[in-house]
């Protein structure tokens, strides 16, 4: 079995909005639930960041502060004995790295930055964007099963995808999308529906 999670929103806070906060670029606060379109949401950022000068050295220092939410590091934990845990994020590697340490060392897929010389993003490499229901369909050819949980927009094709959707805080749309999926609103419920998701995988499995 594969616990396919999300991370902002669900393990940890948002990135770009404590960015924005930090450097006072009100470009950087905006996320997947303002704009949809995420390639033209990240040209935004890139854009905002080489107006005011900022370096992604300059942006790690403050992503790199980034704490998990509260039990998020031992929810990870009581999933392992039950499958293997990755997290599927639209964030990318340059900033989430030490978050994932910081998770129990969970495996992390995740997009990255490319720079000029001065250290200035000056584009990326999506690596999941559109890639989530690839990536779950992987495991799926590959014999597992997948459970899935995620909070916004972003997560859509990933939560389609797996066996066990779970909604996390999510946005009414995302309800509104998957009307049997269960909410959860906190990390100790989610694992019940990690939990029942393993054990309807081992009934139709015969154990
Ligand atoms: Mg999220």
């Amino acid at each position: 079995m594969i616990f396919a999670l999300d991370l902002e929103g669900v393990l940890a806070p948002e990135i770009w909005p404590a960015l924005g906060q930090h450097f006072g670029v009100p470009e950087f606060s905006l996320t997947t639930r303002d704009v949809a379109d995420f390639s033209e949401l990240m040209g935004t950022r890139i854009a905002a960041a080489r107006r005011a000068g900022v370096t992604l050295r300059q942006l790690q220092e403050i992503s790199h502060a980034v704490q998990p939410y509260l039990g998020a590091r031992e929810f990870i934990e009581r999933l392992r004995p039950m499958g293997n845990v990755v997290i599927i994020s639209d964030t990318f590697h340059e900033f989430s790295d030490p978050l994932a340490a910081r998770l129990g060392g969970v495996n992390l897929f995740a997009n990255r930055f490319d720079l000029d010389e001065a250290g200035l993003i000056r584009g990326f490499t999506l690596r999941i964007r559109g890639q989530k229901e690839r990536i779950v369909s992987g495991f799926k050819v590959a014999g597992y099963a997948v459970a899935a949980m995620g909070d916004s927009m972003n997560d859509r094709s990933l939560l389609a995808s797996c066996d066990f959707p779970v909604l996390y805080r999510p946005v009414q749309v995302l309800i509104d999308e998957f009307p049997g999926a269960p909410v959860a609103h906190d990390l100790d419920t989610a694992l019940e529906y990690m939990q029942r998701a393993r054990a309807q995988r081992d009934e139709s499995t015969g154990g």
